[in-house]
Protein backbone atom coordinates (compact mmCIF):
# COMPACT_ATOMS: atom_id res chain seq x y z
CA UNK A 1 0.00 0.00 0.00
CA UNK A 2 1.71 3.13 -0.95
CA UNK A 3 2.48 5.89 1.86
CA UNK A 4 -0.29 9.07 1.61
CA UNK A 5 0.99 11.76 0.01
CA UNK A 6 0.98 14.91 1.72
CA UNK A 7 -1.05 16.92 -1.18
CA UNK A 8 -3.84 15.98 -3.33
CA UNK A 9 -2.19 15.49 -7.23
CA UNK A 10 -3.84 16.60 -10.53
CA UNK A 11 -4.66 14.57 -13.42
CA UNK A 12 -2.89 13.88 -15.70
CA UNK A 13 0.34 14.30 -13.12
CA UNK A 14 2.33 16.22 -15.26
CA UNK A 15 0.83 18.48 -18.35
CA UNK A 16 4.25 18.07 -20.38
CA UNK A 17 6.60 15.32 -19.92
CA UNK A 18 10.36 15.39 -22.24
CA UNK A 19 11.84 11.97 -21.84
CA UNK A 20 15.63 12.58 -23.02
CA UNK A 21 16.87 9.39 -24.68
CA UNK A 22 14.48 6.91 -26.23
CA UNK A 23 15.85 3.66 -25.49
CA UNK A 24 15.07 0.51 -23.38
CA UNK A 25 14.10 3.07 -20.50
CA UNK A 26 13.01 5.83 -21.97
CA UNK A 27 10.85 4.32 -24.04
CA UNK A 28 9.14 1.95 -21.58
CA UNK A 29 8.70 4.85 -19.56
CA UNK A 30 6.77 6.57 -22.45
CA UNK A 31 4.26 3.55 -22.74
CA UNK A 32 3.82 3.14 -19.17
CA UNK A 33 2.86 6.79 -18.49
CA UNK A 34 0.73 6.64 -21.86
CA UNK A 35 -1.06 3.30 -20.51
CA UNK A 36 -1.28 5.28 -16.82
CA UNK A 37 -2.29 8.44 -18.27
CA UNK A 38 0.07 10.49 -16.53
CA UNK A 39 0.73 13.49 -19.20
CA UNK A 40 -1.11 15.48 -20.93
CA UNK A 41 1.57 15.55 -23.77
CA UNK A 42 4.90 12.98 -24.29
CA UNK A 43 8.18 14.70 -25.66
CA UNK A 44 11.07 12.75 -26.89
CA UNK A 45 14.34 13.78 -27.86
CA UNK A 46 17.52 11.66 -28.49
CA UNK A 47 20.72 12.62 -29.63
CA UNK A 48 20.64 9.85 -32.55
CA UNK A 49 18.08 11.22 -35.40
CA UNK A 50 17.83 7.09 -36.75
CA UNK A 51 16.53 6.61 -33.06
CA UNK A 52 13.70 9.54 -33.51
CA UNK A 53 12.54 7.86 -36.64
CA UNK A 54 11.98 4.76 -35.08
CA UNK A 55 10.46 5.97 -32.04
CA UNK A 56 7.89 7.88 -34.89
CA UNK A 57 7.07 4.65 -36.11
CA UNK A 58 6.53 3.13 -33.07
CA UNK A 59 4.41 6.11 -31.84
CA UNK A 60 4.96 5.87 -28.28
CA UNK A 61 5.49 10.12 -27.76
CA UNK A 62 3.30 12.46 -28.98
CA UNK A 63 6.05 14.97 -30.00
CA UNK A 64 9.47 13.94 -30.73
CA UNK A 65 12.12 16.99 -30.70
CA UNK A 66 15.78 16.82 -32.91
CA UNK A 67 16.35 19.68 -30.14
CA UNK A 68 16.77 19.29 -27.22
CA UNK A 69 15.67 22.94 -26.97
CA UNK A 70 12.31 22.44 -27.71
CA UNK A 71 11.81 19.10 -26.05
CA UNK A 72 12.39 20.56 -22.61
CA UNK A 73 10.49 23.49 -23.29
CA UNK A 74 7.06 23.72 -21.36
CA UNK A 75 7.83 20.36 -19.50
CA UNK A 76 6.71 19.71 -16.11
CA UNK A 77 9.04 16.85 -15.55
CA UNK A 78 12.12 16.25 -17.59
CA UNK A 79 13.77 13.05 -17.54
CA UNK A 80 16.90 12.10 -18.82
CA UNK A 81 17.32 8.11 -19.76
CA UNK A 82 20.51 8.55 -21.61
CA UNK A 83 23.99 6.93 -20.34
CA UNK A 84 24.88 8.42 -17.44
CA UNK A 85 28.38 9.70 -18.99
CA UNK A 86 26.21 11.74 -21.36
CA UNK A 87 24.22 13.62 -18.25
CA UNK A 88 26.40 16.59 -17.76
CA UNK A 89 26.23 17.78 -21.37
CA UNK A 90 22.60 17.28 -21.64
CA UNK A 91 22.29 19.29 -18.19
CA UNK A 92 24.36 21.96 -19.57
CA UNK A 93 22.69 21.99 -23.18
CA UNK A 94 19.13 21.42 -21.19
CA UNK A 95 19.50 24.32 -18.34
CA UNK A 96 18.13 27.55 -20.13
CA UNK A 97 15.43 25.94 -21.44
CA UNK A 98 13.96 24.17 -18.21
CA UNK A 99 10.50 25.76 -16.91
CA UNK A 100 10.64 27.28 -13.51
CA UNK A 101 9.32 25.35 -10.81
CA UNK A 102 9.74 21.55 -13.55
CA UNK A 103 11.05 18.75 -11.75
CA UNK A 104 14.33 17.73 -13.72
CA UNK A 105 14.87 13.53 -12.51
CA UNK A 106 16.79 10.71 -14.63
CA UNK A 107 16.99 7.03 -14.51
CA UNK A 108 20.51 6.50 -14.61
CA UNK A 109 21.91 3.51 -12.55
CA UNK A 110 24.24 5.44 -10.42
CA UNK A 111 22.89 8.42 -8.02
CA UNK A 112 25.77 9.86 -6.48
CA UNK A 113 27.72 10.60 -9.84
CA UNK A 114 25.29 12.60 -11.26
CA UNK A 115 24.14 14.38 -7.89
CA UNK A 116 27.60 16.11 -8.77
CA UNK A 117 27.31 16.29 -12.30
CA UNK A 118 23.62 17.71 -12.46
CA UNK A 119 23.46 19.18 -9.04
CA UNK A 120 25.18 22.27 -9.47
CA UNK A 121 23.54 22.87 -13.69
CA UNK A 122 20.06 23.03 -12.35
CA UNK A 123 18.97 26.27 -12.39
CA UNK A 124 17.42 28.05 -9.31
CA UNK A 125 13.52 27.08 -8.90
CA UNK A 126 14.20 24.10 -11.02
CA UNK A 127 13.33 20.92 -8.55
CA UNK A 128 16.23 18.35 -9.66
CA UNK A 129 14.96 14.55 -7.80
CA UNK A 130 17.27 12.03 -9.18
CA UNK A 131 15.95 8.82 -9.63
CA UNK A 132 16.44 4.94 -10.43
CA UNK A 133 14.17 1.99 -11.53
CA UNK A 134 14.99 -0.90 -10.93
CA UNK A 135 14.04 -2.96 -13.82
CA UNK A 136 15.67 -3.55 -16.90
CA UNK A 137 16.38 -5.96 -19.63
CA UNK A 138 19.43 -6.98 -21.53
CA UNK A 139 17.98 -5.11 -24.92
CA UNK A 140 18.67 -1.61 -25.52
CA UNK A 141 17.25 0.89 -27.75
CA UNK A 142 13.73 2.15 -28.79
CA UNK A 143 11.94 -1.29 -29.94
CA UNK A 144 13.19 -3.05 -26.59
CA UNK A 145 10.33 -0.82 -24.53
CA UNK A 146 7.40 -1.75 -22.58
CA UNK A 147 5.08 -0.79 -20.70
CA UNK A 148 4.67 -3.09 -18.30
CA UNK A 149 8.77 -2.99 -17.27
CA UNK A 150 8.24 -1.18 -14.05
CA UNK A 151 5.03 -3.06 -13.13
CA UNK A 152 5.82 -4.46 -9.85
CA UNK A 153 9.36 -4.07 -9.68
CA UNK A 154 11.05 -1.20 -7.31
CA UNK A 155 11.99 2.66 -8.40
CA UNK A 156 14.26 4.47 -6.28
CA UNK A 157 14.53 8.09 -5.60
CA UNK A 158 17.75 10.15 -4.32
CA UNK A 159 16.29 13.14 -3.23
CA UNK A 160 18.92 16.05 -2.66
CA UNK A 161 19.34 17.02 0.75
CA UNK A 162 16.52 20.01 1.66
CA UNK A 163 14.49 19.06 -1.76
CA UNK A 164 11.14 20.14 -2.27
CA UNK A 165 8.57 17.49 -0.53
CA UNK A 166 5.93 18.16 -3.31
CA UNK A 167 8.18 17.55 -5.87
CA UNK A 168 9.06 14.27 -4.36
CA UNK A 169 5.66 13.16 -3.57
CA UNK A 170 4.91 13.87 -7.61
CA UNK A 171 7.30 12.05 -9.00
CA UNK A 172 6.46 9.29 -6.38
CA UNK A 173 3.47 9.44 -7.55
CA UNK A 174 4.25 9.49 -11.32
CA UNK A 175 7.10 6.32 -10.44
CA UNK A 176 3.45 4.53 -8.77
CA UNK A 177 1.41 5.37 -11.89
CA UNK A 178 4.26 3.61 -14.12
CA UNK A 179 3.83 0.15 -12.21
CA UNK A 180 6.41 0.99 -9.35
CA UNK A 181 7.05 0.37 -5.86
CA UNK A 182 8.96 3.61 -4.97
CA UNK A 183 11.36 3.82 -1.95
CA UNK A 184 13.62 7.03 -1.25
CA UNK A 185 16.75 7.09 0.45
CA UNK A 186 20.57 9.00 0.27
CA UNK A 187 22.43 8.93 -3.01
CA UNK A 188 25.27 7.41 -1.29
CA UNK A 189 23.61 4.27 0.12
CA UNK A 190 21.73 3.71 -3.08
CA UNK A 191 25.30 3.46 -4.87
CA UNK A 192 26.57 0.99 -2.32
CA UNK A 193 23.00 -1.09 -2.16
CA UNK A 194 23.51 -1.28 -6.12
CA UNK A 195 27.31 -2.31 -5.97
CA UNK A 196 26.03 -5.26 -4.44
CA UNK A 197 23.26 -6.51 -5.94
CA UNK A 198 23.79 -5.16 -9.58
CA UNK A 199 26.78 -3.89 -10.72
CA UNK A 200 29.48 -6.46 -9.07
CA UNK A 201 26.57 -9.25 -10.71
CA UNK A 202 27.44 -7.49 -13.97
CA UNK A 203 31.31 -7.32 -13.55
CA UNK A 204 31.22 -11.15 -12.76
CA UNK A 205 28.94 -11.88 -15.35
CA UNK A 206 31.38 -9.82 -18.09
CA UNK A 207 34.29 -11.73 -16.30
CA UNK A 208 33.50 -15.29 -16.64
CA UNK A 209 31.95 -15.27 -19.77
CA UNK A 210 35.05 -13.64 -21.07
CA UNK A 211 37.27 -16.20 -19.30
CA UNK A 212 34.99 -18.97 -21.07
CA UNK A 213 35.91 -17.39 -24.30
CA UNK A 214 39.70 -17.38 -24.04
CA UNK A 215 39.64 -20.84 -22.63
CA UNK A 216 42.57 -22.91 -24.82
CA UNK A 217 41.44 -26.31 -23.43
CA UNK A 218 37.64 -26.13 -23.82
CA UNK A 219 36.37 -24.74 -27.35
CA UNK A 220 33.89 -21.99 -28.24
CA UNK A 221 31.10 -24.88 -29.84
CA UNK A 222 31.66 -26.43 -26.19
CA UNK A 223 30.81 -23.90 -24.30
CA UNK A 224 27.91 -22.87 -26.29
CA UNK A 225 26.84 -26.60 -26.38
CA UNK A 226 27.00 -27.50 -22.43
CA UNK A 227 26.24 -23.63 -21.57
CA UNK A 228 22.55 -24.77 -20.05
CA UNK A 229 24.39 -26.03 -17.14
CA UNK A 230 24.58 -22.91 -15.46
CA UNK A 231 27.02 -20.58 -18.11
CA UNK A 232 23.78 -19.51 -20.00
CA UNK A 233 22.48 -17.79 -17.04
CA UNK A 234 25.76 -15.35 -17.01
CA UNK A 235 25.37 -15.17 -20.71
CA UNK A 236 22.04 -12.71 -20.41
CA UNK A 237 23.68 -10.33 -18.07
CA UNK A 238 26.89 -10.61 -19.97
CA UNK A 239 24.59 -9.58 -23.21
CA UNK A 240 23.82 -5.70 -21.37
CA UNK A 241 24.78 -2.90 -23.14
CA UNK A 242 28.52 -1.76 -23.12
CA UNK A 243 28.04 1.89 -23.34
CA UNK A 244 25.85 1.72 -19.97
CA UNK A 245 27.52 -0.27 -18.24
CA UNK A 246 31.27 1.33 -19.11
CA UNK A 247 29.65 4.74 -17.74
CA UNK A 248 28.43 2.66 -14.50
CA UNK A 249 31.23 1.35 -13.33
CA UNK A 250 33.20 4.51 -14.20
CA UNK A 251 30.52 6.00 -11.95
CA UNK A 252 30.20 4.08 -8.78
CA UNK A 253 33.95 3.16 -8.74
CA UNK A 254 34.32 3.50 -5.02
CA UNK A 255 31.44 1.37 -4.35
CA UNK A 256 32.18 -1.40 -6.80
CA UNK A 257 36.13 -1.60 -5.56
CA UNK A 258 34.40 -1.66 -1.79
CA UNK A 259 32.21 -4.84 -2.74
CA UNK A 260 34.84 -6.44 -5.06
CA UNK A 261 37.40 -6.64 -2.34
CA UNK A 262 34.22 -8.24 0.35
CA UNK A 263 33.75 -10.51 -2.83
CA UNK A 264 37.34 -11.40 -3.37
CA UNK A 265 37.65 -12.36 0.08
CA UNK A 266 35.01 -14.35 0.74
CA UNK A 267 35.97 -16.24 -3.02
CA UNK A 268 39.17 -16.99 -1.13
CA UNK A 269 37.27 -18.74 1.89
CA UNK A 270 35.66 -21.01 -0.93
CA UNK A 271 38.96 -21.27 -3.38
CA UNK A 272 40.56 -22.84 -0.67
CA UNK A 273 37.35 -25.33 0.89
CA UNK A 274 37.72 -26.51 -2.33
CA UNK A 275 41.58 -27.11 -2.53
CA UNK A 276 41.27 -28.57 1.18
CA UNK A 277 38.20 -30.94 0.52
CA UNK A 278 36.31 -28.45 3.13
CA UNK A 279 32.96 -30.00 2.31
CA UNK A 280 31.11 -28.44 5.16
CA UNK A 281 31.82 -25.25 4.56
CA UNK A 282 30.90 -25.83 1.02
CA UNK A 283 27.49 -26.80 2.21
CA UNK A 284 27.35 -24.05 4.78
CA UNK A 285 27.42 -21.58 2.23
CA UNK A 286 25.53 -23.20 -1.01
CA UNK A 287 22.52 -23.51 1.66
CA UNK A 288 22.70 -19.94 3.44
CA UNK A 289 22.38 -18.64 -0.56
CA UNK A 290 19.75 -21.08 -1.71
CA UNK A 291 17.75 -19.34 1.26
CA UNK A 292 18.34 -15.83 -0.54
CA UNK A 293 16.83 -17.03 -3.82
CA UNK A 294 13.71 -18.11 -1.80
CA UNK A 295 13.15 -14.45 -0.60
CA UNK A 296 13.79 -13.10 -3.67
CA UNK A 297 10.52 -15.14 -4.89
CA UNK A 298 8.60 -14.59 -2.20
CA UNK A 299 9.20 -10.91 -2.45
CA UNK A 300 7.20 -11.88 -6.09
CA UNK A 301 10.61 -9.98 -7.60
CA UNK A 302 11.26 -13.49 -9.59
CA UNK A 303 9.02 -16.24 -11.03
CA UNK A 304 8.78 -19.45 -9.00
CA UNK A 305 8.93 -21.75 -12.18
CA UNK A 306 11.86 -23.69 -12.50
CA UNK A 307 14.58 -22.21 -14.90
CA UNK A 308 13.43 -19.00 -14.28
CA UNK A 309 9.98 -19.87 -15.93
CA UNK A 310 12.08 -20.82 -19.36
CA UNK A 311 10.26 -23.33 -21.77
CA UNK A 312 13.06 -24.20 -23.36
CA UNK A 313 14.02 -27.81 -23.94
CA UNK A 314 16.97 -28.65 -22.87
P1 LIG B 1 19.67 2.51 -24.30
O1 LIG B 1 18.59 1.55 -24.65
O2 LIG B 1 21.01 2.36 -24.94
O3 LIG B 1 19.12 4.00 -24.58
C1 LIG B 1 19.86 5.16 -24.37
C2 LIG B 1 19.48 6.14 -25.46
O4 LIG B 1 20.07 7.41 -25.13
C3 LIG B 1 20.00 5.75 -26.82
O5 LIG B 1 18.99 5.88 -27.81
C4 LIG B 1 21.12 6.75 -27.06
O6 LIG B 1 21.35 7.01 -28.42
C5 LIG B 1 20.60 7.96 -26.34
N1 LIG B 1 21.59 8.97 -26.05
C6 LIG B 1 22.93 8.84 -25.89
N2 LIG B 1 23.49 10.04 -25.65
C7 LIG B 1 22.49 10.96 -25.68
C8 LIG B 1 22.43 12.36 -25.52
N3 LIG B 1 23.53 13.08 -25.30
N4 LIG B 1 21.23 12.99 -25.65
C9 LIG B 1 20.10 12.28 -25.90
N5 LIG B 1 20.10 10.93 -26.07
C10 LIG B 1 21.28 10.27 -25.94
O7 LIG B 1 19.95 2.53 -22.72
P2 LIG B 1 18.95 2.20 -21.51
O8 LIG B 1 19.10 0.78 -21.12
O9 LIG B 1 17.61 2.75 -21.81
O10 LIG B 1 19.65 3.05 -20.36
C11 LIG B 1 19.41 4.42 -20.22
C12 LIG B 1 19.67 4.84 -18.79
O11 LIG B 1 18.87 4.02 -17.94
C13 LIG B 1 21.11 4.69 -18.34
O12 LIG B 1 21.48 5.83 -17.61
C14 LIG B 1 21.08 3.48 -17.43
O13 LIG B 1 22.03 3.59 -16.39
C15 LIG B 1 19.66 3.52 -16.89
N6 LIG B 1 19.08 2.22 -16.52
C16 LIG B 1 19.20 1.16 -17.37
C17 LIG B 1 18.65 -0.06 -16.99
C18 LIG B 1 18.78 -1.28 -17.89
O14 LIG B 1 18.58 -2.41 -17.45
N7 LIG B 1 19.07 -1.12 -19.14
C19 LIG B 1 17.94 -0.19 -15.79
C20 LIG B 1 17.78 0.94 -14.98
C21 LIG B 1 18.36 2.14 -15.35
P3 LIG B 1 22.53 6.16 -29.17
O15 LIG B 1 22.15 4.72 -29.06
O16 LIG B 1 22.50 6.66 -30.56
O17 LIG B 1 23.79 6.48 -28.43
Amino acid sequence: MPAPLSVPLPVPLFAKIAIIGLGLIGSSIAHAARRGGLAGEIAGHDASAAVIETARTLGFCDTLHDDLALAVREADLVILCAPVGAYKAIAQAAAPHLKPGAILSDVGSVKGAVMRDVGPLVPPGVRFIPAHPIAGTEFSGPEAGFATLFDGRWAILTPPPGADAQAVDRLKAFWQGLGSQVDVMDAAHHDLVLAITSHLPHLIAYNIVGTAHDLEAVTEGEVIKYSASGFRDFTRIAASDPTMWRDVFLNNREAVLEVLGRFNEDLSILQRAVREGDGQTLFDTFSRTRAIRRAIIEMGQESPAPNFGRDLKE
